[in-house]
């Protein structure tokens, strides 16, 4: 059996290493470092796989964030509505455009933000929602767009661990998550669902206008060459990462299969336990499992965490600190949020290994040891 990690890089990449050794090599040969074709083909396909008109890559998923919300026309002061149990970059970048982040609760059983949260939380500077498919399944999208719609609000989806994820409206129709705000943004960070060897990021829009202005700020603000009309940065996809995706895209879907089938061998191990809740899906989304996260109750979750740490089974706690109360947001209200699903969901979490290559030794090690920690 192969020593168990949460995400299996190694393994993954030795089953594909012919094709991406030679896409590597490739880019090495052309010498075009940025801004080569393996970056516009990459685009292409991937706007093919999502079904979304425009995806402009860029350097990471935090600037993807970052350079959506500067798309938007947003002044000083504004609120963007966010949950507070995310990945810090959703939060962070709310508050380095000097917009004010507005924390609202997530739904207990999906872990995404609370639709009715969101309406409680509106005010006149309310300006846009930023909803976050946390863990790999979709925020309630349709709920969402229709406060939105009502509101006049864009939408921002981070959808940096449910890339892949099918949205299911009412009628019946399907979309990609990513592709039903505003805007939406992935991150291509390695143990991310569809990740490359370092950095990388992208954006997607229906809306040409839009999407030019995305180019634009990703550029230096320039639409031609030594021209700058707006203030922009610089945010770019590196060639070599591209050509990595590129591979690695064709393999998304039976990436996301692997996952589901662990998720499943969980579920299964886990089903009637009195002290966990295993995953809930919603029934508007497919869960493409980028974490698979129980809830423990009446249960010592680090206790568990510890003792599959001396079984060398590791788990992780995403997140420790729910952005509200991070000393970073201490002058956005921090402690004064009551936000009490969230601090209840913070102190009860626990994500086991999921990923593309888990072994069914692993996954019976895993499981029994689980069991165990609970028989003591
Ligand atoms: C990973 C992640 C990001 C940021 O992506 P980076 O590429 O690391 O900048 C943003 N939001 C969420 C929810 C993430 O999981």
């Amino acid at each position: 059996m192969t020593p168990i990690q949460m995400v299996d890089l190694k393994k993954q990449y030795l089953h594909i290493k012919p094709d991406i050794d030679a896409a590597i090599q490739s880019v090495l040969d052309n010498c075009a470092f940025i801004n080569g074709k393996p970056v516009q083909d990459f685009a292409l396909h991937l706007s093919q796989y999502l079904g979304v008109k425009h995806v402009i890559p860029c350097a990471n998923g935090t600037d993807a964030l970052q350079i959506a919300l500067m798309a938007l026309g947003l002044q000083p002061g504004d609120e963007v509505i966010t949950p507070s149990f995310t990945y810090i970059a959703t939060t962070e970048v709310i508050a380095l455009l000097r917009l004010k982040p507005v924390f609202v609760e997530v739904d207990q059983k999906t872990f995404c933000i609370d639709p009715g949260a969101i309406e409680k939380a509106i005010t006149p500077k309310t300006k846009a929602i930023v909803p976050v498919h946390l863990y790999g399944q979709a925020a309630n999208m349709e709920a969402i767009m229709d406060i939105a719609k009502k509101h006049d609000l864009f939408v921002v989806e981070d959808n940096a661990q449910a890339i892949g994820a099918d949205y299911i409206f009412a009628n019946g129709e399907k979309k990609k998550t990513g592709t039903i705000g505003t805007i939406g943004c992935t991150s291509f960070f390695p143990s991310k669902n569809l990740g490359c060897y370092g950095d990388g990021g992208a954006i997607f829009t229906d809306d040409d206008g839009l999407a030019a202005q995305l180019k634009m700020i990703a550029n230096h603000g320039q639409r031609v060459k030594y021209y700058h009309d707006v203030v922009g940065c610089n945010s770019r996809l590196d060639t070599i990462q591209a050509a990595i995706l590129d591979i690695k895209l064709k393999k998304l879907d039976e990436y996301i299969a692997a996952r589901q089938k662990v998720a499943a061998y969980y579920n299964k191990a886990f089903a009637g336990h009195p002290n966990i809740t295993t995953p809930s899906v919603a029934p508007f989304t497919t869960h493409v499992f980028h974490q698979y996260t129980l809830v423990l109750d009446g249960a010592d979750r680090d206790g568990l965490h510890n003792f599959l740490a001396a079984a060398n089974v590791p788990s992780m706690i995403y997140y420790p600190v729910p952005a509200h109360r991070q000393k970073m947001f201490a002058s956005f209200g921090g402690d004064a949020y009551h936000l009490p699903v969230t601090d209840w969901l913070t102190e009860r979490v626990i994500s086991l290994p999921v990923h593309t290559e888990m072994e069914d030794e692993q996954l019976a090690l895993i499981t029994t040891k689980v069991l165990e920690f609970f028989k003591h």
